[in-house]
């Protein structure tokens, strides 16, 4: 079953106007494969809300956008480790009075935190990178609820790792969130599964051309890598109808 979805996610063409007025939400949505995303989504139609720490990053993001002649997209500057709950509140409310709805929500946001064992992780960057990687996300998905509750089909896609399915050593509070993040999006996915117009589903990138790839391995050849461009049509399957019956399955943008 997830090796025949696997193969569809990964040959997925899309229409041009899959995503029209759907409007969508990106977290980390300045760089990376966030900002690919977000630059996806707007070509193929969405209506984008671009989130992330860098006000500077967003703003390029959004230019882009509009030169390539896509919607005007919504910026939202959040910075997931100081974040408090009435930022996560407004940001709710502000979209529920602009647009009614949520079509989507790309969690795509992530903290590497320390390559280090286990016995002589810091403490603190522990706490941060669960803090960034898993809390906000819960905290945010909670927020936007009634919003994706609003929409007629509504998706909402979690970003995974391989090492949030087998642990890796040294991969530390990075590998321990991914982990947490399958289990929200499994609990959420069993929970709305029949009963709701929210499907639920995780996407691994798997190896690709970013600064977190760089800084987790930085003796690479950045050449050999697939560059975010190249994994798009996962992206594109779980935000569209045509994965409108996909729920609580953990998608591999690349084969193994
Ligand atoms: P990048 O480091 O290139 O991008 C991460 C994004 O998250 C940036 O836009 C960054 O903002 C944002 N971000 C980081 N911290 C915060 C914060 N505290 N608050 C708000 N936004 C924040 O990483 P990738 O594009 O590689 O990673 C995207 C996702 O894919 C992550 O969840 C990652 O774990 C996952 N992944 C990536 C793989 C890879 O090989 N690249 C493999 C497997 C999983 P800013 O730019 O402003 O710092």
């Amino acid at each position: 079953m997830t090796d025949n979805l696997n193969q569809t996610a990964q040959q997925y063409d899309a229409p041009q106007d899959l995503l029209k007025d759907k409007v969508i939400l990106v977290t980390g949505a300045g760089d990376g494969i966030g900002k690919t995303a977000a630059l996806t989504y707007a070509a193929h139609g969405a209506q984008v809300i671009l989130l992330g720490r860098t006000q500077k990053k967003l703003e390029a993001v959004y230019d882009e956008i509009v030169e390539a002649g896509g919607a005007r997209p919504s910026i939202a500057v959040m910075d997931f480790r100081t974040a408090q709950p009435d930022e996560y509140q407004n940001l709710a409310n502000s979209i529920e009075e602009e647009f009614g709805r949520l079509d989507g929500l790309l969690h795509n946001a992530g903290r590497l935190g320390e390559r280090a064992p286990i016995d002589q992780y810091p403490v603190g960057t522990f706490m941060e990178v669960m803090h960034i990687n898993v809390n906000a996300q819960f905290v945010l998905t909670r927020v936007l609820f009634p919003a994706l509750k609003q929409a007629p089909s509504a998706s909402i896609v979690f970003t995974s790792s391989g090492v949030g399915r087998k642990g890796r050593a040294y991969w530390g509070a990075y590998a321990v969130s991914k982990f947490a993040t399958e289990g929200l999006m499994e609990t959420l996915a069993d929970e709305q599964g029949e009963v709701s117009n929210v499907r639920v589903n995780c996407i691994n990138p798997g190896a690709t051309r970013t600064n977190m790839r760089a800084a987790a391995y930085p003796g690479e050849d950045p050449e050999s890598l697939k560059t975010p461009q190249d994994i798009m049509a996962p992206y594109l399957y779980l935000m569209g109808e045509d994965s409108s019956d996909t729920n609580g399955q953990s998608i591999d943008c690349q084969s193994k």
